[in-house]
């Protein structure tokens, strides 16, 4: 049985022009299993606390205000190797650098506005999944 997990945002600019649809079905035919999802709107010490790896550099504030600009909806997908699995189907930070039919490639408009967030590794998977959801949110995660 395979445990392996991430966590994902679809980011703001995504949710905001109907983009949720069409990238859960890209999700779903990667062979992700969607455990946990919920629409939510980041509060700024939320955003700031998400992402306080980034804090003092120069896209931070930038990156805090575009998070919150919005609403998000984040959720826990479950697969093998999911969290390089998943990094592969969204392909790089800068949509200029993604692969061709990556969800970035096809959905960001920005470095910044790049529509997905996946994490890093399975620790940051593991605290990211833990600051959205509770354990009776979650299915087999
Ligand atoms: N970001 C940005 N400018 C940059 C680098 C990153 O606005 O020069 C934003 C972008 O939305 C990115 C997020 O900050 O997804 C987190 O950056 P990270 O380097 O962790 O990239 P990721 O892990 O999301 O690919
Ligand atoms: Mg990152």
């Amino acid at each position: 049985m395979n445990n392996d997990f991430t966590f994902a945002i679809i980011k703001p600019n995504a949710v905001r022009t109907g983009k949720t649809g069409p990238i859960l079905a890209m999700i779903n035919e990667g062979g992700f299993e969607i455990t946990a999802m919920r629409m939510v709107r980041l509060t700024k010490s939320q955003a700031e606390s998400f992402y306080s790896i980034h804090q003092g550099k120069s896209f931070f504030e930038g990156l805090i205000d575009f998070m919150i600009s919005g609403p998000v909806v984040v959720m826990i997908l479950r697969h093998e190797n999911a969290v390089a699995d998943f990094r592969k189907l969204i392909g790089a930070t800068d949509p200029g650098k993604a692969e061709p039919g990556t969800i970035r490639k096809i959905f960001a408009v920005s470095v910044q506005m790049n529509a997905v967030h996946g994490s890093d590794s399975s620790e940051s998977a593991q605290i990211e999944a833990n600051f959205f959801f509770s354990g009776i949110e979650r299915f087999n995660t």
